[in-house]
């Protein structure tokens, strides 16, 4: 008994040494998800992004190059269900950005629900959120937050903490400036997006629901949902709707579904880039999409 105990003792001595590993590197899954922790992180140290541009994180294929380069790394994801395969990966770390976003900022996967839009109640159809999404949604809650430059505001400061002491050099500086730069991006984008609100826009997939939200856009419904169409009766509904300004089609998908549908109804289309290129900075990525929306409407309005 007595041996027993001191190799109880010894195994727990060894065990309480035993410092936890730290990460060897950062590793992003989105260009955005790079784009937000570059903005904090020493730029001496590299983030590196696994998603390539114009790629999707529905159906994501990784290559054995890209799992193995997650292997002991921070690694850092947008939603457990956008990215279902990155806890697969073998990150020392793995931190979810949608778990930081504060709960009160969190929206349910339909954009602007709550109170039912005029569309929903001129027939027996609802063309939002009766779609299957959970193929990426955490719950309810819409993963996509990262084209609202206040929700990212609002993680910075968590993801920051997650982040180790040795490739923080500055952060708080590095902080300070980061979320001064978005909240001047919010600032600049409630000005410039001024005109378009109250406009309705018909999404390809629902990544612009907090975008819209931000900036009194109506988001009024869906013509997919990432990884596949929604009904034909959904699709129906968007063609008895009237007045719908814009459509937005993805470069992450293919292209002739939007467009049809815009030409069906007369509608500009607009091909916009939610995740952006790994280069890019998170107020580029977001305001780019802006600015496409706003060049698209505003053809619109000249062609009137
Ligand atoms: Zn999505």
């Amino acid at each position: 008994m007595r041996y027993l105990l001191f190799a109880f003792a010894l195994f727990f001595c060894a065990a309480c040494d035993e410092e936890p590993q730290k990460p060897t590197h950062i590793v992003a899954t989105t260009p955005p998800v790079a784009a937000l922790l570059r903005s904090v992180v020493d730029p001496e140290v590299e983030v590196t992004c696994l998603m390539p541009a114009g790629s999707s994180p529905h159906g994501f294929q990784l290559r054995p190059a890209q799992k193995a380069a997650c292997r002991g790394a921070l690694l850092v994801s947008t939603a457990r269900d956008l990215e279902p395969w990155a806890p697969l990966l073998g990150a020392r770390v793995h931190v979810v950005l949608l778990d930081l976003l504060p709960e009160s900022q969190h929206l349910s996967i339909d954009g602007q629900h709550e109170e039912e839009s005029e569309l929903l109640n001129q027939g027996p159809i609802r063309i939002r959120g009766t779609h299957d999404h959970d193929d990426h949604c955490q719950g309810v809650v819409d993963p996509h937050f990262w084209l609202d430059p206040l929700a990212c505001a609002a993680v910075l400061p968590a993801l920051t903490k997650h982040i180790p002491s040795e490739w923080r050099k500055q952060s708080e500086v590095r902080l300070a400036e980061a979320l001064s730069s978005l909240q001047d991006l919010d600032a600049r984008l409630r000005k410039e997006l001024k005109p378009l609100v109250g406009k309705k826009i018909v999404q390809h997939h629902p990544s612009f629901g907090y975008f819209c939200k931000a900036y009194g856009i109506d988001a009024i419904a869906s013509i997919s949902t990432g990884s596949h169409t929604v009904s034909t009766e959904e699709i129906q509904a968007i063609y008895r709707t009237k007045d719908i300004d814009l459509i937005l089609s993805e470069v992450q998908l293919p292209a002739d579904v939007a467009e049809r549908v815009a030409q069906d109804l007369k509608v500009p289309v607009c091909r916009v880039d939610p995740l952006g290129r790994p280069d890019q900075s998170i107020e580029d990525i977001i305001h780019s999409n802006a600015r496409a929306v706003m060049d698209a409407l505003f053809v619109k309005v000249q062609n009137d």
